[in-house]
């Protein structure tokens, strides 16, 4: 027996803002709710979820700004508000169900001044992680406003999670969460606890290089080899051979629900001929290693 850990998840308060966030593209057939989440972990013997809520900051602020909602200073003002109070929800839900480990999402446009401010005010309500999206949120992510922030994490053993590679929903900002976007993040701050989600969807090779360069670069399953529509896109034998290629004590166990299904990502890392300790490390061991959990 081991602990199995999803190091990548999505929670919405209800199933109307799971719904629409999810844009009817949640294959696991669940809304987002925490009440579908736990009933699941409780099935497949998951003992924590890692839940990386995020705000689109970027679309959120130019609807209200094509909807004439108001100057834009004050527009930016409010969706940063919005994100926050998001980061006390999950901060929220976490304390109410011990199982879910809380990662906090932050954006460049807050300055870099508040977002240290938010990394800390959230720290004292629990917050274990930061979850970055440079893609959907628009940002380089070695913008100047964050660099406080990863010093900050780093020294604090925060563990920040970003989406890595390909971005389906918009393909051109796909770049913004390429891999090479984190290098020199990693060559600064060389003990940051960093998981690039996805492996780098769409550039497993550029994955595979700074893997090399970086010893604190990790990676998550989801939409590679879990975290996939059934039957997944790369067969049993190649998934094995590319958790070999990474190193095994790198690869996350995540399922990114509600898009996936967690279930059915436990049952094909069963089915995977690994051995037990390359199994023991990706379903549960680096995530409590990584982000201190
Ligand atoms: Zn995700």
């Amino acid at each position: 027996m081991y602990d199995i850990i999803d190091a990548h998840v999505h929670t919405y308060p209800t199933s109307a803002i799971g719904l629409q966030a999810t844009g009817g593209m949640n294959m696991s057939g669940c809304t987002g709710t925490v009440q579908e989440l736990l009933a699941l972990m409780s099935v497949g013997g998951i003992d924590k979820a890692a839940m990386m809520n995020m705000t689109p900051v970027a679309d959120m602020r130019e609807a209200a700004l094509a909807a004439g909602k108001g100057p834009p200073d004050d527009i930016a003002r409010q969706m940063i508000e919005r994100m926050k109070r998001r980061n006390d929800w999950t901060c929220q839900t976490a304390r109410e169900q011990p199982s879910l480990v809380p990662f906090i999402s932050l954006d460049p446009s807050m300055g870099p001044e508040d977002a240290v401010a938010e990394v800390h005010r959230c720290r004292q309500q629990g917050a274990v992680g930061i979850k970055l999206h440079p893609s959907s949120q628009r940002f380089n992510p070695d913008d100047p406003n964050l660099w406080p922030v990863y010093a900050e994490a780093e020294s604090l053993e925060m563990p920040v999670l970003s989406h890595g590679g390909f971005f389906p929903a918009d393909p051109e900002a796909s770049e913004f969460s390429r891999p090479r976007a984190f290098a020199r993040i990693l060559e600064a701050f060389p003990k940051l606890r960093f998981v690039l989600a996805h492996m780098g969807q769409g550039y497993i090779d550029e994955s595979l290089a700074m893997a090399g360069r970086f010893a604190n670069l990790h990676f998550d399953s989801s939409t590679v080899i879990t975290g996939t529509v059934y039957p997944p896109s790369i067969s049993d034998e190649e998934a094995v051979a590319l958790v070999r290629r990474f190193g095994a004590e790198r690869i996350l166990f995540a399922s990114d629900w509600p898009w996936f299904h967690p279930l059915r990502d436990l049952e094909r890392i069963e089915t995977l001929a690994l051995s037990d300790s390359e199994r023991r490390l990706i379903l549960g061991e680096n995530a409590r290693r990584v982000m201190g959990i």
